[in-house]
């Protein structure tokens, strides 16, 4: 019997662990924390055994197979020793494509994966197809292969899933866009993270559909890492009402000033979501209800609340320089802008020019405010710097008129003050109703 060890019981993790069980393996699941109680539960249920808090060096390196989960770094202490021995060492989605024929559409990218993701999901859902969503979105593809498989997927993959995937292929792939992010696990060279990107090319024939933005220097210019040999089409938005997308001598158009997902940055996203379902043949009218029917996801430009005429926006998700670009470009009042937290790497010069525009306060949340002073304090007329949500209301309330908008879209990994961008985008939304009553 082969063995598979796998290294993180989380979501990929417990799903991979469910359906190599299936396949016939003997698996061990190894986490290095605490495994969460419903992921246990999942493991009895399958009989599977586990063990958390440390890795047993010796029953790890003994597998055939290690699965690891994508959160943990390739410079961890047991990949190395992993590597050093040449196991195989997969990402999880890589071990579920093995075991099923569904039709796979995927997105990569630095922003935009999981609102194209679930744009994509609500129009094939809407169209009749037997269709789930899976991967970096928080949903295991191997347990759905396992439990339940599905005729389509539209899978969300990061680049460190990306990085342990192999023989995986996709029928419909797009990059969204590439831009500097999670540098601290690419040696800080962009094209090391660039190229992880673009792995989602592998094994692609000519029958399959891949996307890339002509307007995103990093995707545009780095073409040559393409490696499979599918049909390649370049998106782009212009300036006309009309949003339109061509393909297979099949022309669509819909108006954008009727599309619910507000700024630039979604154009890309329906034009990709579009594409995806020309590709897969979806009619016209359907296309048409699905997209106008799909409603903004949470911590992703959400429209919260109103206090005193000051409109309050959620956009937890932004946890890089690009995302936070398109916040501010989609904001067209005087903006108190909330930002900080776990800095990956940025470079601010890049949306100096907005701020200046747009920013006439800037609240500095977290221990971390160092870089975010330095890079704005000739710009912003006023700056806040706050150790946590305390006085955050407060602060917002004081500086705050009718008609200007409170933007947390805060460039930064979360995990200083919160558990993840979720935690902070809900407690942020908490603070506001609280305040109403
Ligand atoms: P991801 O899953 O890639 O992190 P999300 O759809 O969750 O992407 O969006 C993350 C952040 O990026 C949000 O702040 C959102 O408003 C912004 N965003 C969404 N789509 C794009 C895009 N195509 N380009 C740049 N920023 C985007």
């Amino acid at each position: 019997m082969k063995k598979i060890v796998i290294l993180g019981g989380g979501e990929s993790g417990c799903g991979a662990a469910v359906l190599a069980k299936k396949q016939g393996f003997k698996v061990f699941v190894s986490d290095s924390s605490e495994i969460k109680k419903n992921y246990k539960k999942l493991l009895v249920s399958y009989d599977i055994s586990w063990e958390e808090g440390s890795h047993s060096y010796p029953k790890i390196l003994d597998a055939d197979i290690i699965i690891k989960s994508p959160g943990i770094p390739e410079k961890a202490e047991i990949i190395k020793k992993i590597v050093d021995l040449d196991i195989e060492l997969i990402d999880e989605i890589e071990f579920a494509s093995r075991y099923t024929n569904a039709k796979l559409i995927c997105i990569t990218g630095s922003n935009g994966k999981t609102t194209t993701v679930s744009l994509i999901f609500h129009i094939l859902k809407y169209a009749g197809l037997n269709v789930s969503y899976a991967g970096n979105i928080g949903k295991s593809l191997a347990l759905q292969v396992a439990e339940n498989d599905y005729d389509y997927y539209v899978v969300e993959l990061s680049s460190f899933q990306l990085d342990r995937m192999f023989s995986f292929k996709a029928d419909f792939a797009a990059i969204m866009n590439i831009t500097p992010d999670h540098l601290d696990r690419y040696e800080y060279d962009i094209n090391l993270y660039t190229r992880s990107k673009f792995r989602i090319s592998r094994n692609m024939k000519e029958d399959d559909l891949f996307l890339y933005s002509s307007e995103n220097k990093l995707s545009a210019e780095n073409l040559n890492y393409i490696s499979g040999s599918p049909e390649t089409i370049a998106f782009k938005i212009d300036s006309e009402d009309a949003l339109k997308v061509t393909y297979n001598n099949r022309d669509f158009s819909i108006d954008k000033r009727y599309l619910p997902l507000k700024g630039k940055h979604n154009l890309y996203n329906y034009t990709v979501a579009i594409y995806a379902s020309l590709f897969l043949g979806i009619e016209d009218d359907l296309l048409k209800e699905s997209l106008l029917s799909f409603m903004p996801i949470a911590h992703r430009l959400e429209s919260v609340d109103y206090i005193n005429g000051i409109e309050f926006i959620n956009d937890s998700k932004a946890t890089n320089v690009d995302s936070c670009w398109y916040a501010l470009d989609a904001m067209n009042k005087p903006v108190i802008w909330i930002a900080g937290g776990v800095d990956k790497g940025n470079d601010y010069s890049l949306i100096a020019d907005l701020v200046e525009e747009k920013v006439k306060v800037l609240i500095c949340l977290g221990e971390y405010y160092e870089k975010l002073d330095s890079a704005f304090k000739d710009i912003v007329p006023k700056i806040y710097k706050i150790p946590n949500l305390d006085s955050l209301m407060d602060v917002c309330l004081n500086e705050g008129e009718e008609g200007d908008v409170v933007l947390l879209s805060p460039c930064c990994a979360s995990f200083d003050l919160f558990t993840s961008y979720i935690d902070r985008g809900n407690q942020f939304k908490d603070l506001i109703q609280k305040n109403k009553k």
